[in-house]
């Protein structure tokens, strides 16, 4: 707990911590390491961890890094942090993230921008940038994010660790604030594999709380990280032909696979046809989510309430108006028109059509390979500012994350190198439903 404090202060300027609990997690390890000595002590006893400030923490504040949660504390736990609290984790404090986990950059939070501890002139990537900076900077063992499209898979990417979006329905998303409610999923961000099989199977698994939750049971990841010895691999052809790919990522990734190939598994490049449709339809179906999961912030019920307005209708408009920022009020309008009843069935309903085709493409891969192997992102950590101004060229950051989004399967992105300034590049593996231990096994091996 010292040594994650004394970097959190030294690391400040970097702005992943909203919180610091630093009195109450002192406290905490002071009673930890009593249980310690008398025997008593949980299977994650003295591990440091920071949580997106997008799950709920009993007594402390949590506010999708946005103003329209001004002031506003979390009642109950969530299922996530209830399991790490009765297995002794610490948590160390609340990251920085963007609003309501939404963005590629990080540059959208109510809390100002996070900075890459690499070069503090680039982005650490989104949504959950604090969280990933955390651990890239030794503030903490582990952190929890969110993925919806990849929010913890490109900044993972972008700040050279590992990062996990485990399969839709493995963690309960009780107590998580909503994005995108069919696609969102807590997810694990670590500098190991063993220690985010660690976390992953103290967190995952059936909750009471959250009817979609699998009840699948959860295996223990830590101690499956043995390697097979004939894999088989594909990798998606369409991925390393993109525009816009920088050449060093391209290289990275071909030279992974050959090292794949060298080592006997077997290694296929097939087809993915449907590429261009993964971010229309990911886009279309999340804003539609959004913009029902966030008519909730009325202030009424939570946080910031405006004091501007003259009855109940303006009240809503005004807080509504000043405590989101451009992004989500964006996402709110751009779903709001997509569920809108002329255009339901031309865009929400295609989209959902879309969707299933791109899940039974991908199904159909995994049904004859262990892994799709791909690049996390497009490009290494991109400037501050450098896509603020449009948000398209902002959307593509998430091209080759969302395709496990978007098919609900589990997926990795872990450390693959670094181009010739240095900034770290990812390799993203997506494995079929449930086979998280199948996939943290293979990414050891790659490490
Ligand atoms: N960058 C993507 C978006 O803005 C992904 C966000 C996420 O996974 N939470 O929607």
């Amino acid at each position: 707990v010292s040594y994650s404090l004394e970097n959190i202060e030294a690391n400040q300027h970097l702005n992943a911590f909203v919180d610091v609990y630093a009195d109450e997690a002192r406290k905490r390890a002071a009673g930890i390491d009593e249980k310690i000595k008398n025997g008593s002590a949980g299977k994650l006893a003295g591990l440091v961890i920071g949580i997106k400030d997008v799950i709920c923490h009993a007594d402390h504040p949590v506010q999708a890094g946005s103003h329209i949660l001004d002031g506003f504390e979390s009642q109950f736990n969530s299922t996530a942090v209830e399991r790490l609290l009765a297995e002794d984790a610490i948590i160390i404090g609340r990251n920085n993230c963007d609003e309501f986990a939404m963005g590629s950059s990080n540059e959208n939070s109510y809390f100002g921008n996070v900075l890459n501890a690499i070069d503090t002139e680039r982005v650490p990537g989104g949504s959950s940038g604090g969280s990933a900076v955390a651990v890239q900077a030794d503030m903490c063992h582990v952190s929890l994010g969110s993925d919806t499209g990849g929010s913890v898979r490109q900044p993972a990417a972008f700040c050279g660790i590992l990062g996990l979006k485990p399969t839709y329905s493995r963690i309960s998303r009780h107590g998580l604030i909503a994005y995108a409610s069919s696609f969102d999923s807590i997810g694990i961000f670590s500098k190991n594999v063993e220690d985010m099989a660690r976390v992953l199977e103290v967190i995952a698994g059936e909750d009471s709380y959250d009817s979609t939750v699998s009840k699948t049971p959860v295996p223990a990841y830590s101690t499956k990280l043995n390697p097979d010895n004939n894999y088989r691999v594909a990798y998606i052809r369409e991925t390393l032909e993109t525009d816009g790919l920088q050449p060093e990522i391209r290289e990275a990734t071909e030279k992974t696979i050959s090292k794949l190939t060298s080592m006997g598994h077997r290694v296929d490049a097939v087809d993915f046809p449907l590429l261009d449709y993964l971010l229309p339809a990911y886009y279309i179906l999340t804003t539609a989510e959004a913009s029902s999961n966030l008519s909730r912030f009325d202030g009424v019920k939570y946080g910031y309430r405006s004091e501007n307005g003259d009855d109940l209708e303006s009240m809503y408009k005004k807080t509504r108006s000043e405590g989101f920022g451009k992004e989500v009020k964006r996402r709110i309008m751009l779903g709001t028109f997509i569920l809108s009843a002329s255009y339901y069935d031309a865009f929400y309903n295609k989209a959902q059509k879309v969707r299933r085709m791109i899940r039974d493409l991908t199904k159909k891969i995994l049904s004859e390979y262990d892994f799709i192997v791909l690049p996390v992102t497009p490009t290494t950590a991109f400037k501050l500012g450098e896509h603020t101004a449009n948000p398209l060229e902002m959307y593509l950051a998430d091209l080759f994350t969302v395709q496990a989004s978007v098919s609900g399967l589990p997926a990795i992105s872990i450390p693959n190198g670094t181009d010739k300034a240095g900034l770290p590049i990812g390799f993203q593996i997506i494995a079929d439903d449930f086979q998280e231990d199948r996939l943290l096994a293979f990414s050891k091996m790659l490490m």
